[in-house]
């Protein structure tokens, strides 16, 4: 049985006024101050809470920005659990073969990073699912992605916004409300939970991205020059290889690769600027949800005359 917890975090990172060493600092750029977690049943309702503030080891005077908009003083850091504890703690509280859900992808990469920093052990296993790539698929119908705001989705959907934002506890509860009020004409409906939010969970901890540049000649025919090469998957490097079309024209390329073990990859390209030769930035990503291909921009709108008397 998969537990399906929703997750927030709030972390601190480097500040004025406070030394760090900066090979710590580049091993951890944000440090988790606080944890809130919600577990969902099959019909993505609060069944417990979960939250602790985490005492931190590096940064611990807090960012002027975090201050603002968490409301809380640095003092308050000395407060809380060891992140080991707290880790151990959610562990207990979030059951075995975890899905942790969480608006946007930031809260998982934070989370792995501060797990590698402190070594913990046994290797920390759980999937990842962003509940903001379910919202704009499900609900808003776009593929748009991550740019909406926990507070835009409440808006949208019309959920009330009892709660104060910004606190761990309160952001994991919205955004598993959001997650249920998604999902709830497809459960009313009888559809399986678990295979409707299959498409959107993913491995976090899979290197799932990379960049190389290509020097190329001024005439080069780019689609014709990157169909002909081969990419590599960033998790296993099994080669793929793409049938490019341009999204901007002369400035940027996609195609859609395909990896056995690790599915769909998207293929990016953009021509390099302010570089001497003309070169070409490759971005290799496994997506993290199902594989967004961005449209191309539309023709450019026709003229229409306008009565300039009417109105
Ligand atoms: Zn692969």
């Amino acid at each position: 049985m998969t537990s399906l917890v929703a997750i927030d975090l709030e972390w601190n990172t480097a500040s004025r006024g406070l030394k760090v060493d900066p090979d710590l600092a580049s091993r951890m750029m944000f440090e988790i101050i606080e944890i809130g977690a919600v577990r969902l049943d099959d019909g993505m309702r609060v069944k417990d809470r979960f939250a602790t503030p985490v005492r931190p080891v590096l940064y611990t005077k807090l960012q002027h920005h975090i201050a603002r908009v968490t409301n809380r003083t640095s003092q308050s850091l000395e407060e809380g659990l060891t992140f080991p504890k707290a880790w151990r703690s959610l562990l207990d509280f979030a059951g075995h073969d975890l899905v942790l859900a969480s608006w946007g992808t930031s809260d998982p990469e934070v989370l792995i990073s501060n797990l590698q920093f402190h070594e913990i052990k046994p290797q920390p296993a759980f999937r990842a699912l962003n509940i903001q790539a379910v919202f704009s698929a499900l609900a808003e119908g776009t593929s748009r992605g991550n740019q909406r705001s926990i507070e835009y989705a409440l808006d949208f959907l019309r959920l009330d916004k009892d709660l104060p934002f910004h606190e761990a506890l309160s952001d994991a509860v919205y955004a598993g409300r959001i997650l249920a009020e998604t999902l709830r004409p497809e459960l009313e409906a009888g559809k399986d939970p678990e295979k409707l939010l299959k498409p959107f969970i993913y491995d976090p901890f899979l290197v799932s991205q990379s960049e190389e540049r290509l020097e190329i000649e001024k005439d080069t025919d780019v689609p014709a020059y990157l169909n002909r090469r081969t990419y590599r998957c960033p998790a296993c490097q099994n080669p793929l290889t793409g049938d490019f079309m341009e999204i901007n024209p002369g400035k940027s390329w996609f195609a859609k690769g395909h990896c056995p073990d690790h599915g769909d990859i998207e293929l990016l390209v953009k021509r390099a600027r302010r570089t001497r030769t003309p070169q070409l930035q490759v971005r290799c990503r496994i997506p993290q949800g199902p594989l967004v291909v961005p449209k191309p921009p539309p023709e450019k709108e026709r003229v229409v005359w306008t009565d300039p008397k009417a109105e």
